[in-house]
């Protein structure tokens, strides 16, 4: 465990006004608020690992602050270094620097570069990211193109930016030309405290991957992947102080929110492991992204720059308080280790090696060329693959709106349907029977006032009622003032179109004349359907293009799958190949084995006959031969045991054996030398000893053959002898080299199989993968035929609706046209009838 780093920069001052305010005073590694004539103001004064003062130049802050950490990434350790504070505090100078004092991002790519050169023992893969938060979405600053990712997680590789462009680098300048040519690409913005301020978080980001040279070395073949963070935050002022409107307000909203919530985290962390609790790393794109990085598996730097101008006095304040909160921060970093062939660097290797193979001999520029090129492809199929899985989520996504939209549409026509269809017979024959002509005045009003919103909506004065046209009619007779129905309304329009038009319902003819909103609402205009067919054409389109992105995904993992099962059974044929000469290594000791045996019965043969011609088993020479006898068949049952021994493929009791064998080969060669020495030293006396005894009786001519005999046997053996000793030589070499054949054959074959087995895991899961998008495919395709379906249903639906509305408004024109003639022709009438007997005729009636 280990506390965060944090250290304090002022700027230098921007204008030297002579203000007679507090200013702020660094001693050492402490900073506090002094009044304009020097006591300090208690209670504002803050220690932390470093302060720097205005004079502090880039270079010191990175030998001070950042080195260690970036030293510690090329080791395996994650890092992050981020810079806090208000607008012009200087964050972006201290990461980006200047042209005579570059920042922290530059010395550190600079750094790591050179650690990486001195690490000569070591293999390395750098990538480089370099992305933004703008708005609380991810903009990647090497892609334009690549906007609002998504950030994701997985046990492999963690908390990562989906998307996100990542190349792979081999030195400083090339990365300080990507960083350039991506600084163009940020968002800037001209505020009242910064000409041109940084308007969003940038997170430049450096993966480093490394492997021992030698892996023979090392206790394992572990991968190293440490991930280097540099931040360069936005602004935290307040709003109010930059005097931003308009965009730059929605920014400053985003830019605060996200800071607000970085302190957040860092208050909670700062708690203490007991009182955390929940820690709100996924509020923020921000905090998500460095959440490893705080409280977490890295070593951290803070650098919160303050500006010392007594204006800024606050917002200074508040950056101090945050600092001291982060100080209390303790993160858990560890070195980085992988050990499964998950790391790139692994697989990357494994090609490099076969490319090595395939290509010995040639150039080896255009080896390394080619190595850069496949690591490159293996990046961007990694970076389409993420792709494609966020467009599978995007397809998703569209799908459900879709099926939103389908159930909207689905609705609205219900509405229409009720339009002509539900009835709400009770209410309206009620209404018919229970109120007269004034009544109905009423409702119609009443009506007339409410929500005109959902233009498909019932309107409430369409009462439904089958009959009610006829209740209606007869509650019109009930009027004092009844006047019998013209003629000429019936000719009108006749009553069973009219039901049939209606489905039953009947209009308030009144309602229709205060109401002429809602007549325009309830038959939309005919511009509407070309609209909403413009949509469902589009709509099919995107499916269509959906589709085929599908099929050519399907197809691209067919050809990969055909071309996996080629090399797979190239595979196979090398492993059965490579297994027949394993088998054929295994069968030599087998077949040595049976040369030792074959040469043991040779030489039994040879002594036996030899010992038949001596006649005497107690001469010096009978003994040489049995001891010879003994010492050949001794070494021959050795030869044996080895050969057996190397048949069983024990190489721990063969090794055992060898030096076994040596030392019984030691001692069976003294054993021999000193039989023979023995041999010639008793050779002469026993010639004398046999000269004394026959001195009489034997004569010289029988005792010089008899010597010339001994030596000849002894010339003859000896031969015998070093061409044994020859041949178990000989013999012991090629069971040496045999064994090493054997070993390399063994460690080939097993590499072959693992390389096997990977491969066939790999099928596998494009296999699996082929299938999924297959069954996604299939489901697509459904639904989109699903889809099609509805929507030629519902146009079909909706035309027909239409059509009826459109009768149904001619017929009710005509209706309308009808009644008012009627209407006019009843008034008449009254009026006559008036002036005929001015006294009886009610007010209410026809008024
Ligand atoms: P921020 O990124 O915090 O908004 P900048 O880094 O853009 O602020 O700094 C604002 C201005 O102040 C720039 O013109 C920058 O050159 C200058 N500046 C900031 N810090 C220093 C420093 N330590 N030394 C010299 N100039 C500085
Ligand atoms: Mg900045």
């Amino acid at each position: 465990m280990e506390k965060i780093c944090v250290a304090v920069r002022v700027r230098p001052p921007v204008t030297h006004d002579s203000s007679t305010g507090a200013f702020w005073k660094v001693d050492d590694n402490r900073i506090s608020l002094h009044k304009s004539h020097g006591t300090p103001i208690s209670g504002i004064s803050y220690a932390f690992d470093h302060v720097f003062d205005e004079g502090c130049t880039n270079s010191r802050v990175y030998e001070l602050l950042t080195k260690d950490i970036i030293h510690a990434a090329v080791e395996g350790f994650n890092g992050t270094a981020f810079a806090y504070g208000q607008t012009s505090s200087g964050k972006t100078f201290t990461m980006n620097g200047s042209e005579t004092d570059p920042g922290i991002i530059h010395r550190a790519v600079r750094d790591v570069f050179d650690r990486i050169q001195l690490m000569s023992h070591r293999e390395f893969l750098i990538r480089v990211s370099y992305m933004e938060l703008y708005n609380e979405e991810i903009n990647d600053l090497f892609a334009v193109e690549n906007q609002k990712l998504q950030i994701h997680e997985s046990l492999e590789r963690g908390i990562f930016v989906a998307g996100l462009r990542e190349e792979i680098v081999s030195n400083a300048e090339q990365v300080l030309k990507l960083i350039e040519s991506g600084e163009v690409n940020r968002h800037f913005g001209e505020t009242n405290m910064n000409a041109r301020s940084s308007r969003s978080h940038t997170i430049f980001r450096m993966v480093i991957e490394s492997h021992a040279k030698d892996t023979t070395c090392s206790s394992t073949d572990a991968i190293r992947v440490s991930v280097l963070n540099l931040v360069d935050l936005a602004g935290s002022e307040r709003i109010a102080k930059t005097g931003a409107g308009g965009v730059r307000l929605k920014e400053g909203k985003y830019i605060n929110k996200s800071l607000m919530i970085l302190g957040n985290v860092i208050n909670k962390l700062s708690d203490g492991a007991k009182n955390r609790g929940h820690i709100p790393y996924r509020d923020s794109k921000l905090t998500r992204i460095l959440q490893p990085a705080l409280g977490g598996n890295a070593k951290t730097s803070i650098i919160c720059t303050i500006a010392p101008e007594e204006v800024h006095i606050e917002e200074t304040k508040g950056t101090l308080q945050f600092a001291s909160r982060a100080k209390r921060i303790t993160n858990c970093a560890q070195v980085n280790e992988i050990l499964t062939d998950a790391a790139l660097l692994k697989r990357q290797k494994q090609e490099i090696e076969e490319l090595r193979m395939k290509l010995q001999g040639s150039h080896a520029g255009v080896l390394e060329q080619e190595i850069l090129k496949l690591r490159n492809d293996m990046l961007q199929y990694e970076l389409e693959r993420e792709k494609l899985e966020m467009e599978l989520e995007e397809q998703r996504k569209s799908h459900k709106q879709r099926e939103q939209s389908i159930r909207d549409q689905q609705m609205k026509t219900d509405n229409l349907g009720s339009l002509s269809t539900t009835s709400d017979f009770e209410r309206s024959s009620s209404q018919a029977q229970d109120s007269g002509r004034q009544s109905l005045k009423e409702v119609s009003s009443d009506s007339s006032s409410k929500s005109q919103g959902d233009i498909f909506s019932t309107p409430s004065n369409f009462k439904a009622a089958p009959h009610s046209f006829v209740v209606k009619r007869s509650n019109y007779s009930q009027l004092p003032s009844f006047s019998p129905l013209p003629d000429a309304f019936s000719n009108v329009v006749d009553e069973d179109t009219w039901f049939k038009m209606n489905k039953g319902f009947i209009a308030d003819l009144d309602s229709l004349q205060i109401t002429p909103a809602r007549k325009v609402q309830s038959f939309p205009p005919s511009d509407e359907t070309p609209g909403s067919n413009e949509n469902y054409k589009h709509e099919v389109h995107n499916l269509k293009r959906q589709l085929e992105l599908a099929v050519e995904e399907r197809d691209d993992l067919k050809r990969k799958h055909a071309e996996q099962a080629v090399l797979n059974d190239q595979l196979v044929r090398e492993i059965s190949e490579l297994q027949k000469e394993a088998q054929l290594i295994r069968d030599i000791p087998q077949r040595l084995c049976e040369c030792a045996a074959t040469c043991k019965d040779i030489y039994v043969d040879v002594l036996s006959k030899t010992q038949s011609f001596i006649s005497d088993e107690k001469s010096s020479a009978a003994t040489l031969l049995s001891s010879i006898s003994e010492i050949g068949t001794s070494l021959f049952t050795t030869l044996e045991a080895q050969f057996s021994a190397a048949f069983d493929e024990d190489q721990g009791v063969l090794s055992r054996n060898s030096s076994l064998i040596e030392e019984q080969r030691k001692i069976l060669s003294e054993r021999l030398n000193s039989t023979i020495k023995l041999f010639v030293s008793s050779e002469p006396s026993s010639l004398e000893n046999e000269q004394v005894r026959n001195s009489l009786c034997c004569n010289e001519y029988k005792d010089r053959a008899r010597g010339g005999e001994t030596a000849c046997w002894e010339e003859k053996l000896s031969n015998e002898l070093s061409t044994i000793k020859g041949r178990y030589h000989g013999l012991e070499e090629e069971l040496d080299s045999n064994n090493q054949l054997l070993e390399k054959s063994k460690q080939r074959y097993d590499a072959f199989e693992a390389e096997f087995r990977l491969l066939k895991e790999e099928r596998d899961s494009l296999h699996k993968k082929v299938s999924e998008s297959s069954q996604t495919l299939a489901l697509v395709t459904d639904q989109k035929e699903n889809v099609v379906k509805d929507l030629n249903h519902e146009l079909l639906r909706r035309k027909d609706l239409e059509e009826k509305i459109e009768q149904f408004r001619v017929a009710f024109g005509c209706r309308k046209t009808s009644l008012m003639s009627f209407h006019s022709e009843f008034k008449s009438k009254i009026e006559s009838l008036r002036a005929q007997n001015p006294v009886s005729v009610p007010k209410s009636v026809g008024c």
